[in-house]
């Protein structure tokens, strides 16, 4: 079996949420997240890693929005180019 044809393919899923789809279902035993920290701001947001949020966050004198989200290595991969607040 590879990585991406496990039996998470035949799970029913409801792409809701606003970050890319992931490869395996999130019950499934490989869906594997890691820590992300989301940066809003008026409205926007990007992604970053936790290790890369205080250099984002000390660039500017915006008030941000700090949210602790989980998501896989893909998912992060996946997320629309960012442009800046
Ligand atoms: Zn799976």
């Amino acid at each position: 079996m590879s990585e991406f044809n496990c039996e998470c393919v035949s799970w029913a899923r409801v792409h809701t949420d606003t970050y890319p789809i992931s490869n395996h279902h999130p019950h499934c035993a490989k869906h594997k997240t890691e820590h992300f920290v989301k940066v809003g701001y008026d409205g926007r947001w990007c992604v970053v890693k936790p290790s890369e949020v205080h250099d984002f966050i000390n660039s500017g004198d915006c008030i941000y929005t700090l949210t602790d989200i989980y998501l896989t290595i893909e998912q992060y991969e996946n997320l629309p180019e960012f442009n800046g607040f």
